[in-house]
Parts: C-alpha cells; sequence; structure tokens
C-alpha cells in the first residue's frame, strides 16, 4: 500500500491525474449546492492533502468557480465534470469527486454529510452516521 496511487478524470479524458493513497476521508454530501452542481441527489468525496495529488494533463482547462465565501469548486472546461472542491478552511487538503476514479480507494464512504439538506426524492438505506445542522457536520437527533 505504501504506493498506492489512483487515476482519476473527467468525462472527456482533457484533465487527468493521479491520487496517491492513503486518503483522510469518504463521505456523500447532501448539500443544495452539491446537488446543483452535479444535478444529482447527493455527490461522494473523498480527501487527500494537497501534495498528493498529481497532474497529467488539462490542469490548465480547469474552470473554478467560488461557490461560497470559503470554498472553490472546479470543473473541467471542455466537458463540464466536477472534478474537486477546495476551502479555506482546510488549505492543505482537496476534495475530490468519487466517481471520476478509475478505481478504489482505500476506504469506503464513511459518512452521510448535510443529511438534513438532502433531496426529498434521495433515498439512503444504510446504517452509516447522518450528520447535518448548520455546518452540515453535526450529530442528528433522529435518523428520518
Ligand atoms: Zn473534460
Ligand atoms: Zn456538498
Amino acid at each position: 500500500m505504501a504506493d498506492a496511487h489512483v487515476s482519476g478524470g473527467c468525462l472527456c479524458g482533457t484533465v487527468r491525474f493521479s491520487v496517491t493513497l492513503p486518503t483522510l476521508f469518504c463521505g456523500h454530501c447532501h448539500c443544495s449546492m452539491c446537488r446543483r452542481s452535479h444535478g444529482a441527489a447527493f455527490v461522494t468525496w473523498f480527501a487527500v492533502p494537497r501534495n498528493q495529488v498529481e497532474w497529467v494533463s488539462g490542469q490548465s482547462q480547469l474552470r473554478r468557480y467560488a461557490s461560497s465565501d470559503h470554498g472553490t469548486r472546479s470543473f473541467c472546461g471542455r466537458c463540464g465534470s466536477s472534478l474537486f472542491c477546495e476551502s479555506s478552511k482546510h488549505p492543505d487538503q482537496i476534495d475530490i469527486v468519487l466517481a471520476n476514479m478509475e478505481g478504489p480507494i482505500d476506504r469506503p464512504p464513511q459518512v452521510h454529510v448535510y443529511f438534513d439538506d438532502r433531496a426529498s426524492w434521495a433515498i439512503a438505506e444504510d446504517s452509516l452516521p447522518r450528520l447535518g445542522g448548520s455546518t452540515g457536520l453535526e450529530k442528528m437527533r433522529t435518523h428520518p
């Protein structure tokens, strides 16, 4: 495992990168911004320290969008695949969309975050912890 890499990229193949394991985190985000930027019920992210991401191609094609006062999302300027989310709250790490990876990472999704913000039609029947509240990471009193 010491030198495990997983490749990833966008739909059109312009943006390509390689991630060195281990990861820090993996979870499903149900926030409204993820939902809208992906056109999906929720988005599964994982995080790694920034220095564990290596560019293969297309870095200049990345387009960046400041989706909040601390968060920036980036996507391929050619095909629109959503790729990364960065936060000034955690400047040393980068969130990466799990669906864009070409192989398994070192952990399964561990948690649902912003769960109380979820779409009414999103169904989660697993037994993973569900976090919510204003930070999206607080324990929820009930598991609806
Ligand atoms: Zn692309
Ligand atoms: Zn989100």
